[in-house]
């Protein structure tokens, strides 16, 4: 993806406008919205409005055209402030298929109102039920009827699909089972509910306004194909180092978020007649999860850097996503531990926070996943499955 590269001026000064940003959605916001699984409307909207989201958005059309390196650093501070990116994150990464694979006319319709806030495209059906990890083996299918597909199939965990205008869809555009079978569409939603697209809500145990989609006999216009047919599953491909980056990004914030919650917590409770965090039992966890958080962070931003450089960075952003993803988990564990019962009371934040975090370890990627294509693609060992 063509990029600007900010420098660390610009950085250090957006960051400082999401912290400011962030600050009026504090704690009492997200517990209300955790309580009664709602979306966080009002800071989608606010962090549209500042021009965060479109950040990756070529400035011709309508954007600030900048890499990825700026967009990871804006996903980080959400999450160090204590807010989730979750209900957010999406456009950034799925913008990339139109934006790279789009026809100009498609770019023109709607790239301007993606970047301005005007639509959403936040919903991603990727996933099914019977698929689970192995995309190729996915069933849902689009079959072109003269000037229409009419798609049939159902996907599962496709989030924000109630809160989005536009879905980017991978369905199988031929019977035969093979990679090149695979196509990617940009579905109009509100147009398609009711008319052969059918959302039903999943509870889950975090936040995540995600959901199953059937879709009955949909038609969709022709030219809601992106691309050439049959190359979807490249084009997808294409897009995931930058979703692996974005969400450690999101990872490495929360992992800062933990850290500073469990120190500060840690040199204010007093128990034996002196504060909690001066037993090495307690301040080393802290510690050692600082380091790790802080490790995991250098793949993450060298990971950014290739991808803004436009060089390979499969690698690099694997291995970004799995240690940033372990290093919040262990934040996230050691903060609990270092609260002892108030970790699980609902005010603190933590046990939000925690389930929040534990979620990338099986999403978008999971971890053994990361760890066998390491295994076979970067050390040339037998494929494991
Ligand atoms: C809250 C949430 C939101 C999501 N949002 C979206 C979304 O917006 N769009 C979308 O398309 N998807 C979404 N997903 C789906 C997510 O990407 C998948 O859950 C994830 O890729 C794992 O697939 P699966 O759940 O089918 O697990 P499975 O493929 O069934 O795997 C189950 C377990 O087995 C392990 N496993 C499977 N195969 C192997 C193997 N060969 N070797 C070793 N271990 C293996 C996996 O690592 C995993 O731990 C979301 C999921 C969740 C939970």
């Amino acid at each position: 993806m063509a990029s600007g590269t900010a420098d660390g001026e610009t950085i250090q000064q957006t960051r400082r406008a999401v912290a400011a940003l962030c600050a009026r959605f504090p704690g009492e916001y997200w517990r209300r919205l955790d309580r009664e699984r709602a979306y966080p409307s009002a800071f989608v909207e606010a962090m549209t409005e500042g021009g965060f989201l479109g950040v990756l958005i070529p400035e011709a059309y309508g954007g600030s055209g900048q890499g990825l390196t700026l967009a990871a650093n804006i996903l980080e501070e959400v999450h160090a402030q204590g807010c989730n990116a979750a209900a957010l994150h999406a456009q950034m990464y799925t913008m990339g298929t139109l934006l790279r694979h789009g026809s100009k006319a498609q770019k023109e319709k709607w790239l301007p109102k993606i970047a301005s806030g005007e639509m959403r495209l936040q919903a991603f059906g990727v996933t099914e039920p019977t698929a689970g990890t192995d995309t190729t083996s996915i069933r849902t299918f689009a079959e072109r009827r003269g000037d229409s597909y009419v798609v049939n199939g159902q996907k599962v965990w496709t989030s924000r699909a109630e809160h989005s205008d536009l879905m980017i869809l991978l369905a199988r555009t031929t019977p035969k089972e093979k990679v090149e079978g695979l196509s990617v569409f940009l579905v109009d939603m509100k147009k398609a509910l009711g008319k052969g697209l059918t959302i039903k809500p999943i509870r889950t145990m975090l936040n995540h306004a995600t959901t199953e989609i059937f879709l009955n006999d949909l038609e969709i216009p022709a030219d809601s194909l992106i691309g050439e047919e049959g190359k979807g599953f490249r084009y997808i491909l294409d897009g995931m180092n930058a979703e692996r980056i974005l969400i450690a990004a999101e990872c490495i914030g929360d992992a800062v978020w933990f850290i500073k919650t469990a120190s500060a917590y840690a040199k204010e409770r007093v128990v034996f007649g002196r504060p909690i965090g001066a037993n090495q039992g307690v301040q080393f966890p802290i510690a050692r999860a600082y380091a790790e958080a802080e490790a995991a962070k250098l793949m993450v931003y060298r990971a950014a850097e290739l991808f803004d450089r436009g060089e390979p960075c499969g690698p690099e952003a694997n291995m970004a996503k799995l240690l940033a993803s372990e290093a919040s988990w262990k934040a996230a564990d050691t903060c609990l531990q270092t609260h002892g019962g108030f970790g699980f009371a609902e005010e603190y934040d933590v046990e939000r926070k925690f389930r929040e975090t534990r979620l990338y370890q099986v999403a978008p990627i999971s971890t053994n996943l990361i760890l066998s294509y390491l295994g076979e693609h970067v050390l040339g060992m037998p494929r494991s499955y």
